[in-house]
């Protein structure tokens, strides 16, 4: 006799288990959400185009299971968002946890510190594009696998192609090494000028490292005023 759907189920959930995953909503996936700068209704938008093409990868990304683990945990696909065509796009790893619930990337006490150096750059939320290598939430906010960030690849691909960004800072080595196809470690990918199907790239911290060790502050310092100048702008003197 065929085994039950309740012996199956059982099996599967002591798998997921095993591998660390920590609980598996009952929810379905909520629907992806951009973020991104809505544009003047009255006005032709030039990017529309464009805006289709990335709500259409984005609505993509939703609905993917390459990642077996974090389609079974996940509460939803953090797809980032933003303005098209911004002068920065910064990309972290993964999802937080924070992020996971709220759909956005960059919460928490992390994303609080990036508005900060941000806010230090002369520039807000609003103004950069944030997103991440990989689109879902690692379990116990591990940092993503080589095989989840290559699964992911081809939606981080078509979203830099379609957001056009006119440079990429990498926050942290995971972020970089998944960009760059690199194995540096941040120490020695921060500091220099990259390239990513020319669009230049700029390696730094994430933020969560700065907010675990405050002697980072001065380095991704270092790192901002180095990516403000390869844009030809300049920080805001200090109030
Ligand atoms: S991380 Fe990317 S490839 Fe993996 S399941 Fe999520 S959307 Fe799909």
């Amino acid at each position: 006799m065929a085994e039950s759907l309740q012996s199956q189920l059982r099996k599967h959930l002591v798998a997921l288990s095993a591998a660390g995953v920590e609980f598996v909503p009952i929810a379905p996936p909520a629907p992806v959400r951009l973020f991104q700068s809505s544009p003047n209704e009255s006005a032709p938008d030039p990017d529309a185009d464009r805006r289709r093409q990335l709500q259409t990868v984005a609505s993509e990304a939703a609905k993917c299971d390459r990642c077996a683990g974090l389609f079974a945990t996940r509460t939803q696909v953090v797809f980032g968002g933003g303005p098209m065509s911004p002068d920065i796009l910064f990309l972290g790893d993964a999802p937080g946890a924070d992020d996971d619930r709220d759909g956005h990337p960059f919460r928490g006490e992390a994303g609080a510190l990036l508005d900060k150096i941000l806010g230090a750059m002369g520039l807000s939320r609003a103004e950069v594009y944030l997103t991440t290598a990989i689109k879902c939430r690692p379990p116990r906010n591990r940092p993503p696998t080589a095989d989840e960030c290559g699964n992911c690849r081809g939606y981080l691909d078509r979203q830099l192609e379609l957001v056009r960004p006119r440079a990429i800072c990498c926050l942290g080595e995971t972020a970089a090494r998944a960009l760059l196809g690199m194995s540096g470690n941040i120490r020695t990918l921060r500091g220099q000028t990259h390239d990513h199907a020319g669009t230049p790239v700029v390696c730094t911290y994430h933020p969560q490292e700065v907010v675990q060790n405050a002697a980072l502050k001065r380095p991704v310092w270092e790192d901002m005023l180095r990516l403000l100048k390869l844009l030809g702008r300049t920080p805001p003197p200090k109030s």
